[in-house]
């Protein structure tokens, strides 16, 4: 008999999630029926999103029951196969996150050749869901062009950096926003942002992102929200495109807060504004992986990650995201 480490929702936050909205539970797994592997998790990712799925009411994906283990994006190593496609040693992403192993039927993990073993993790951040958002939300709505300006919220996350990245790829003038000068600094200096604002200090969001971009911007890559929004559609280029990835700011809010008070803007400048959610675009998947392991080894995009040791720490983890501790992608390794 295995035993799991699993965490278990067991109430729904309200406001700013705490330990006591979370359990350690210890549980013995059945043994493998026919079809079924065992697998020891490596790396687990934590993601802003997963606070959506701690209300009753989650908008775009099922809500985490309670008293049940939560799941999200992990990857593992197979121990024990009762499934000829798996053997042991194979490395399987899977959505069994927030639990040290599982006994799964075999169809329901996805089997990869890394291509590199010392970074398995990055499965998780840069060639993961995260790197994916990226990719698609700037190639699928930003309608971008050489030589534009690009403006980026939460720049060195796990979503923010690669956009950054690949953007500049793209040709474009790139303008990040981070809460810490070591962030900044790294965006500048290691990944080639043009222009990086520490929100935290910089004064007025709006005049600062007017001091960066004189010329305006003509695409924001939106991953906060609130104040962020506002400054950036202040200014925009008529014809601008926001491409509506997330708004990390309001996930702990118990009411709804304000919005921008300069949304007529979208009018007269002619914007659009596009939400989308990673997981409708699979079809993009296999054309992500090629263009991020060709820019990986060219050294075109840089991977930052914050690692966490232990199941037992997952839960801080994830809360650190909603206060900026995470510097790049946040995993837990177990
Ligand atoms: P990050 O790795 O960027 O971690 C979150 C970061 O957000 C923190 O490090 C912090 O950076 C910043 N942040 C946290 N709270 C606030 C706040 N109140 N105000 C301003 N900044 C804040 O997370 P991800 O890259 O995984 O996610 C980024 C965004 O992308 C999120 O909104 C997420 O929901 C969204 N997303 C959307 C997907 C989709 O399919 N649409 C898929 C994946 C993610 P700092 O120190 O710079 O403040």
């Amino acid at each position: 008999m295995t035993a799991a480490k699993e965490i278990h929702l067991v109430s729904r936050p309200t406001g700013t999630p705490t330990a006591e909205n979370f359990s350690l539970v210890e549980r013995e797994l059945s043994p493998l029926d026919a079809g079924q592997v065992l697998v020891k998790n490596l790396y687990m990712s934590v993601d802003p999103y997963m606070r959506g799925r701690m209300r009753e009411n989650a908008v775009y994906a099922a809500a985490y029951e309670l008293d049940k283990v939560m799941y999200g994006g992990a990857i593992g190593e197979v121990v024990e196969s009762n499934q000829s496609s798996l053997q042991p040693g194979d490395i399987v992403l899977n959505q069994f996150a927030w639990r040290d192993c599982f006994v799964a039927d075999a169809n329901t993990v996805s089997r990869i050749e890394p291509f590199d073993r010392e970074h398995l993790s990055w499965y998780l951040g840069t060639l993961g869901m995260p790197g994916m958002t990226a990719y698609v939300g700037l190639h699928k709505f930003g309608d971008l062009k050489e030589g534009e300006t690009v403006f980026i919220s939460a720049a060195s996350g796990a979503v923010g950096a690669n956009v950054c990245q690949i953007a500049r790829i793209r040709g474009c003038k790139v303008i990040g926003s981070v809460g810490s000068d070591d962030k900044a600094d790294w965006l500048r200096d290691e990944c080639g942002v043009d222009q990086v604002i520490n929100y935290k200090t910089c004064g007025d969001l709006t005049e600062a992102l007017a001091q960066a971009a004189p010329q305006g911007i003509d695409v924001y890559f939106e991953n906060v929200g609130g104040d962020h929004l506002q400054a950036a559609i202040a200014n925009m280029n008529p014809f601008g495109r926001i491409i509506a990835c997330g708004m990390i700011q309001t996930y702990n809010n118990a009411e709804p807060a304000p919005g921008p008070n300069n949304l007529m803007l979208i009018v007269g400048k002619k914007l659009r504004i596009q939400g989308f959610i990673v997981s409708d675009h699979m079809d993009m998947q296999e054309q992500f992986r090629r263009d991020m392991v060709e820019w990986i080894k060219a050294g075109n995009i840089k991977s930052r990650e914050t690692v966490v040791q232990g199941i037992e720490n997952a839960v801080g983890a994830f809360l650190a995201l909603f206060s900026g501790q995470n510097f790049g992608k946040m995993v837990v390794r177990m």
